[in-house]
């Protein structure tokens, strides 16, 4: 090969490499690149903590709720602002009930990590500004839909002084196929010490999926700690 095909191989190469690095610093939530990410806890004990997205949802998420009341266990729900806005009743209820609420954006739309700074920033504020205006709580805890982060995301997080949640074990349940058992077993094996699981309220059979992955989880002697506890930072900004 000449020595002009060699430099055209290996700038291609670069490019291909330079663009992986990129997809993965986005998608991954835990890349830490263009934000810090909490994804697990440091404890060497088992415990773990459970965390919802997209809700409150109009019929499931009161089912969820009642499991995690009568076994006394206190989760975070990464909460949709127009949801949230809907439901304003279920979002105090999770307050009353000892839970977390967080911001998961205001319309939680695809088009969310390609958007403005601006639109980005409204989206955010918009959700808190839903969860305050119903709960008189200010919360400082953001979940990026679908886990991903751009330059844009990471800078306005920072502007705001939002603390970002990921998780170490993402559960599927919003997947058609998979049974209550296939999602609860993948689950159950990548259990680990400090784990931050992703769950959904908002979908069919929840809280059936719930009562299930506690039987088995307390089966292998887990506990279930609040995020703020496991993580030892603030869930909402003192009024
Ligand atoms: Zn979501």
């Amino acid at each position: 090969m000449s020595c002009i095909g060699i430099i055209l191989v290996a700038c291609l190469a670069l490019f291909v490499a330079v663009n992986i690095f990129l997809v993965w610093a986005s998608a991954d939530v835990g890349s830490n690149i263009y934000v810090k990410t909490y994804c697990k806890g440091t404890s060497k004990e088992r415990c773990l903590t459970l965390t919802f997205d997209d809700g409150p949802h109009e019929r499931n998420t009161a089912k969820v709720l009642d499991v995690l009341k009568q076994h006394d266990i206190r989760a975070t729900f990464f909460l949709v602002g127009k949801n949230v806005e809907r439901h304003p009743e279920l979002v105090r209820r999770m307050v009353e009930e000892g839970h977390t609420v967080a911001i998961h954006t205001h319309t939680h739309a695809t088009s969310f990590p390609l958007s403005t700074r601006a639109k980005i920033k409204r989206e955010i504020e918009h959700c808190q500004e839903a969860i305050y205006r119903v709960t008189g709580l200010r919360t400082r805890l953001f979940r990026p839909p679908f886990g991903v982060t751009t330059p844009g995301i990471g800078r306005v997080i920072k502007d705001l002084g939002l603390s970002t949640i990921g998780w170490s074990i993402r559960s599927y349940d919003t997947m058609r196929k998979p049974t209550r058992e296939k999602v609860t077993e993948g689950i159950v094996k990548r259990l680990h010490p400090g784990a931050i699981v992703l769950l959904h309220d908002r979908c069919e059979g929840a809280e059936a999926l719930l009562e299930m992955l506690i039987g088995e989880a307390s089966k292998r002697e887990y506990r279930f700690v609040a995020l703020n506890e496991m993580l030892n930072i603030k869930g909402y900004y003192e009024n």
